[in-house]
């Protein structure tokens, strides 16, 4: 499936989400791990939107097209960039999800996230982020796909 047959499943799917669909650029770039936007543009990894599902080519692509049409982006100012990340992601996928699309293995996948917007959910994950806060905090490792998001477009 080509990315306007994609492009057009979203529509059809998604007809509010319109002329974001529209005015959004599909890049097909490699260096990226699955899938991100800086707020204007989708780029995706061409192997690995080969690898999944129909369903999950439209999950993936209504996961980008929602940071866009929320302008999760540009809201990310003053943030703390990868919390902001897992808020936006959980809710946009906990929505997907109860909307019948099948989750891609891997993404953030918080289910009570639905109850939530993303501000809100980005308070309580700062929350939790301060009460788990240990003296010799230990970093997870780094974030692979995050990148892309975080850039707000700056060359
Ligand atoms: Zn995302």
């Amino acid at each position: 499936m080509n990315v306007e047959s994609i492009k057009r499943r979203l529509l059809v799917k998604y007809p509010f989400f319109g002329s974001v669909v529209a005015n959004s650029n599909f890049i097909a770039e490699p260096a990226v791990g699955t899938a991100g936007t800086d707020g204007k543009t989708i780029y995706y990894n061409p192997n690995f939107i080969e690898s999944i599902a129909d369903d999950q080519k439209t999950f993936i692509f209504a996961h980008e097209i929602c940071h866009i049409a929320f302008d999760h982006i540009f809201r990310s100012e003053g943030k703390d960039k990868d919390l902001w990340n897992i808020a936006t992601d959980s809710v946009i996928n906990s929505f997907l999800k109860q909307d019948g699309l099948p989750i891609v293995e891997g993404v953030v996948d918080i289910p009570e996230a639905i109850n939530y917007d993303a501000e809100e959910m980005y308070k309580k994950l700062l929350e939790e982020k301060k009460q788990q806060q240990q003296p010799n905090g230990q970093g997870n490792g780094k974030n692979q796909k995050g990148s892309q998001q975080q850039s707000g477009g700056n060359g």
